[in-house]
């Protein structure tokens, strides 16, 4: 069943986001495959290049008309670590957002934090800022996991983050699990999951380990260091966080993430909802919400030497209408509200793929992997862990 308020956030008025993605980390954690350095010494230069590439954005025209056509509403700061910067270089960075792209002023403003950069000095001067929404990394509760995976706090520390967070005024937090970690058992797990409910933050992330081949995992695991979790173990772990979360008030309203009602976060509902965003900085990408893309070079030396001396920093590329209807498939069936029959596929793609998806989505809904209600067609939570597999049938392959 589709929750009414899934679908007034579907039909809300039209929102684009800024997100400003900050590449630099203290300590290179296992799993990680985000563009970041662990030297900070060009720390300044590139709080110039970002202002920079703000006002060029601001001017350049092109995708940025179609920006202009939005209100953009949330201003979103991730990475990478934003906390490697003071507040007051995230407020030089917000400012400059909120002047050129936010004219009626931000709804969500997020910070992306890990958990020992949130002193109670850091988290109050944050507040003080006009940051309103907390991201944080905090990936498990578990001492010996957060070693394995080199992340640089512990459980108390983390605990300790959300605890003094809502001390400084923060009310809007949301917290990161990673589950599908091998030698977990379902006791800890569990208990991870209790403790992040014990919190009882407004949202809650859960993102299964992914271990891609240059990464440090990916190299431990070719010398065969550890066997990945069998996918047996990774769905009951799946399962059993959303069980939990429900059971506690939380609302499954996309893949990976799990709010209390009226607590979904408005930037990532953009994406999911297909609306522009701009990025800034190294490797962030750009969408004007119809058929263009652009990412910037994922490289803080060559970021900062094209933009400074005016060299194109970005590649960009058209989207066919047969790529934006599977991205299309792709994001919207990734959320609890899925697909609007009626206003959605036909009107923005035409007679062709509407046919093509109805072809492809019968046999899915016969056999309950789609289903279909109030005018919408969703994947239903208990298949969202196999996902992959439904949306792959719906995509059209010239
Ligand atoms: S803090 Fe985040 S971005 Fe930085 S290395 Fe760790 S996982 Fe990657």
């Amino acid at each position: 069943m589709i929750p009414a308020y899934s679908l007034l956030l579907q039909k809300s008025k039209t929102m684009a986001g800024v997100y400003i993605h900050i590449p630099f980390c203290k300590q290179l954690c296992s799993y990680c495959d985000f563009y970041f350095s662990v030297s900070l010494a060009r720390k300044q230069d590139m709080l110039d290049a970002l202002l920079y590439e703000m006002d060029l954005k601001k001017v350049e025209g092109g995708v940025l008309s179609e920006y202009n056509e939005h209100d953009v509403a949330t201003l979103y700061f991730g990475g990478g670590t934003p906390t490697v910067y003071s507040p007051w270089e995230l407020e030089m960075l917000a400012s400059k957002a909120l002047s050129l792209f936010l004219p009626n002023g931000i709804e969500e403003f997020t910070v992306e934090a890990n958990p020992d950069d949130l002193t109670p000095e850091y988290l109050e001067s944050l507040n003080a800022i006009g940051v309103n929404r907390l991201s944080i990394g905090i990936q498990s509760f578990t001492d010996r996991d957060l070693r394995w995976m080199r992340r640089r706090h512990t459980a108390r520390q983390a605990i300790n983050s959300v605890v003094n967070a809502r001390k400084a005024g923060f009310n809007n937090i949301s917290i990161d699990l990673i589950y599908g970690i091998p030698g977990m058992s379902e006791k800890e797990w569990e208990e991870n999951v209790r403790q992040a409910l014990e919190l009882n933050v407004p949202h809650l992330s859960a993102y299964h380990l992914t271990i891609e081949s240059k990464t440090i995992l990916g190299k431990q695991q070719k010398r065969g260091l550890f066997k990945p979790v069998d996918d047996e173990i990774s769905a009951w772990q799946y399962a059993l966080f959303e069980k939990l979360t429900a059971e506690a008030g939380y609302i499954h309203y996309e893949i990976s993430n799990f709010a209390k009602p009226g607590c979904f976060s408005k930037h990532n509902s953009s994406y999911w909802q297909q609306k522009p965003y701009i990025g800034i900085g190294p490797s962030a990408h750009s969408y004007d919400g119809k058929n263009l893309r652009r990412w910037n070079v994922a490289n803080n030396k060559k970021y900062i030497d094209a933009l400074f001396s005016g060299n194109i920093y970005y590649e960009e590329e058209h989207l066919s209408i047969y790529d934006r209807y599977n991205e299309y498939i792709l994001t919207s069936l990734r959320t609890s509200w899925g697909i609007d029959m009626y206003g959605d596929i036909n009107n923005k793609f035409g007679d062709e793929l509407y046919s093509y998806f109805l072809k492809q989505a019968i046999p899915l809904l016969n056999a309950d992997r789609l289903e279909f209600e109030n005018d919408c067609i969703y994947i239903p939570s208990k298949y969202f862990f196999v996902s992959d597999s439904i949306i792959n049938r719906l995509f059209y392959v010239s």
